[in-house]
This record gives C-alpha cells, structure tokens and sequence, in this order.
C-alpha cells in the first residue's frame, strides 16, 4: 500500500530513549501530519469495517490516540484498558511481564460481555507482552478477539514474541 512508506516517514525515532540503547520510535510526530495521520486511520477502519466488530480496546496511553477513530468509524463502542488503579469502577486485571519488572492492564467490569467481538489496538508490538495481557483480559469475559492492530511492529523481535506466546495475530 503506497500510503505506507508516507506513514513511516513520519514515524520519529529517538535513539536512547527512555534508556540507554532503545530506539523509542514516537508517533506523536505522525499525529502532527493530519494527512498521515488519517491514513492511518483510514487503513485500520477498511480492514475491520463490516467485520461485525462491536468492540475496539484500546491500551493505555497510544492505544487511546488510535482507537476511538477507529471505533467511531466502524460504529463499534471504545473500551480503554488502563494501567493499575486509574479505573474507577470494578475493574478485573492482568499481570504481564516486562523485560524489566511487571506491569498490569485493567478492564472495567460489564464493558465488554460475553461473545462480543473485538479488536485490541495499540501503536507499538514489540514482545506482545502487552497484547497478550489485554487479549487475556477480554477471553476472561468471554469476548471473541478478532484481531490485534499496531501502527508499528519491531520487526526483530517478532519471532522472539512468537516464539514466547505463540499467538497468531
Ligand atoms: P511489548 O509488550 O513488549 O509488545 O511492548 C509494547 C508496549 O510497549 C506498547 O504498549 C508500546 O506502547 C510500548 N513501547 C515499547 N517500545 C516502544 C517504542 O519504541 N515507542 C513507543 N512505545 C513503545
């Protein structure tokens, strides 16, 4: 698709960021680009529209930024799946582990209902960590996961994160 070697062109990447030796790759520069921008969107919306998905969660904090458009557009409803103790209600919650440490993702109770369909977003798939916490959080209520959607995907450690998970996005 044409559309996408003008996405990546505004893909930032910032060397040694937040630490020594990673390449953060930062999409708030794609967000300045309206054009890039929609594509973006509009990429995501001709995959998923009419594929009966009534559910898009989207993963704290750019998971916020690409998946309400998306959700709109489809006509699907938005669930944010939020790090520990910012939901206010009864949540259910998912540990994953990072390279470094833990983290967890938290779901509000009677969001998303059994057999419902849904599609996980987020901009970035590195060891699909996250992307599996918020697919187990969404089976446990019984949720169909259609599909995960990235902007970007670190194209070195996917088989590291097929080898770990075996998930078949
Ligand atoms: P994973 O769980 O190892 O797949 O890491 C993916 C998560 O880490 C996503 O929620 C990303 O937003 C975040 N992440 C990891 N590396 C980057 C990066 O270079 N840029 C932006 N987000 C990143």
């Amino acid at each position: 698709d044409a559309r996408i070697n003008g996405i990546k062109d505004q893909i930032r990447v910032v060397p040694n960021f937040p630490k020594p030796g990673i390449m953060f790759q930062d999409i708030t520069t794609l967000l300045l680009k309206p054009k890039e921008f929609k594509d973006t969107i509009d990429m995501f919306v001709e995959r998923y529209k009419g594929k009966n998905i009534s559910v898009v969660a989207g993963i704290e904090a750019r998971g916020f930024i690409f998946g309400p458009p998306i959700a709109l557009a489809i006509g699907a409803k938005f669930v944010p799946l939020r790090k520990p103790k910012k939901l206010p209600g009864k949540v259910i919650s998912e540990e994953y582990i990072l390279e470094y440490g833990r983290d967890c993702l938290e779901m509000h109770v009677g969001a998303v209902e059994s057999a419902e369909r849904a599609l996980v977003v987020d901009d970035l798939i590195a060891t699909g960590g996250t992307l599996c916490a918020a697919i187990n959080l969404l089976e446990r209520v019984g949720a169909e996961v259609v599909e995960c959607a990235c902007v970007i995907e670190l194209p070195d450690l996917k088989v590291c994160y097929v080898a770990k998970f075996s998930r078949q996005f």
